[in-house]
């Protein structure tokens, strides 16, 4: 099946999918996911950070003015983050993008009021044992990067602090063990959550597959075919006024192949012309359903009819010259196909139903002529109701 993310691997380091491919359609389902907890997180971060703000005035009095305005450019770049992210194509790539722009500057930030309160390096180091671990489990980015900026922090904090040496050598020394053991597992934490995100996308599109696919030859099935695809393509092409081109194939004298050679040999001819279906269209763009027993419907999005014409025709042909090894046989077939193509752009009341009736009826139109050939046509809903009503 194209793009069946059930056998995908996870990286164990990356805790990403080892697939670009399957990582990309990981994101782009959990996109909603993700931007609410950017969302989420760039709020409470930037809320707590300033609330420590009145720390600030406490400790600094009058002194405080310069760590406050440290502090209050936090919530700002969050700011300016989500609008980057909400202005964004590619709102996912941008979030992570957003994500590792916000920490880095909340660490610098953080190092710059450091620098007023030095006195106080004990506190800071607990803050930044929090900070390590919120950066790596709960604001949404990818694993590494997270790791790459909460130790990096980690490294610059532990410098100044070793530089201004206020506390001593022994405190020192067990507050860097600290904040390395909160760097390696917030790190551990942050990857078993990636993992564990992504193996549950992948066990729900196990689910998800196993509901809409047929199981003989991995195509869509029909409730697939009725529940979504069809009026969600149908819904596009209206939205955008674009062309919609459907073919419905039948193997010929399928009946006799396994009268002759039996079922075994039918179900292996079947699964051979399925995979021919789906090595010809489109990964991801083109759909193939199993409508019948051995009628399969193509759904070719933004297709008009001369570019459907085409694809049938190919199909036709190479189904006609494949040849598939069966039980010590060599089987052949081929097929007629029916090609009804819609113009949304023309007309945006044209029905599902009616388009696949349409091409139903060319298929067959194909089967009377002979066999082995593509009847096609334009379809024209006015034409259609003036026909159904005469
Ligand atoms: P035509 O050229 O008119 O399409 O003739 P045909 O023999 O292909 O069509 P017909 O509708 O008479 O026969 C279809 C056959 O397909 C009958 C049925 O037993 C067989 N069939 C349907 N589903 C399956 C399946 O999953 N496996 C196998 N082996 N055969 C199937
Ligand atoms: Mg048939
Ligand atoms: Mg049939």
């Amino acid at each position: 099946m194209p793009n069946d993310p059930s056998n995908a691997t996870i990286a164990r380091l990356r805790g990403e999918f080892s697939s670009a491919t399957t990582e990309a359609g990981f994101l782009h389902q959990q996109s909603g996911t993700i931007l609410r907890y950017l969302r989420r997180a760039l709020l409470l971060c930037s809320l707590f950070y300033l609330m420590f703000g009145i720390n600030d005035i406490v400790v600094l009095g009058a002194g405080a003015a310069g760590p406050l305005l440290t502090r209050l450019a936090v919530p700002a770049v969050a700011y300016l983050a989500w609008r980057y992210v909400r202005r964004a194509q590619d709102q996912v790539r941008a979030a992570y993008r957003a994500s590792s722009l916000f920490t880095a500057f909340w660490i610098a930030s953080y190092m710059l009021v450091i620098q007023h309160r030095p006195l106080d390096v004990l506190l800071h180091a607990m803050s930044m044992l929090i900070i390590v671990i919120v950066i790596q489990v709960f604001i949404p980015n990818r694993p590494l990067h997270a790791l790459a900026i909460a130790a990096g922090g980690s490294a610059v904090f532990l410098l100044l602090s070793w530089h201004q040496h206020v506390e001593s050598t022994r405190h020192l020394a067990s507050m860097s063990l600290l904040i390395l053991f909160a760097n390696a597992f917030g790190a551990l934490a942050g990857n078993r959550y990636a993992r564990l995100w992504r193996e549950q996308y992948r066990a729900q599109q196990v689910l998800t597959n196993l509901s809409v696919r047929d199981p003989l030859t991995g195509c869509y099935n029909r409730r697939h075919l009725n529940a979504a695809l069809l009026d969600g393509e149908i819904a596009r092409a209206r939205r955008y006024r674009l062309s919609l081109s459907l073919i419905m194939c039948d193997l010929d004298g399928f009946k006799a192949v396994n009268d002759t050679h039996g079922h075994q040999a039918g179900d292996t001819l079947l699964r051979g012309f399925a995979t021919l279906l789906q090595a010809l269209t489109r990964d991801s763009v083109d759909t193939v359903v199993r409508y019948g027993g051995e009628e399969f419907l193509i759904i070719l999005p933004e297709t008009r009819l001369s570019g459907a014409c085409e694809l049938a025709e190919r199909i036709r042909a190479a189904c006609a010259a494949q040849r598939i090894d069966c039980c010590g046989h060599e089987l052949a077939a081929t097929a007629s196909f029916g090609v009804a193509s819609a113009d949304f752009a023309a007309d945006r009341a044209i029905a599902p139903q009616a388009l696949i009736a349409a091409a139903d009826e060319l298929m067959y139109e194909a089967k009377r002529a002979g066999r082995n050939r593509v009847r096609a046509r334009q379809f024209d809903a006015h034409a259609q109701a003036a026909v159904a009503a005469h």
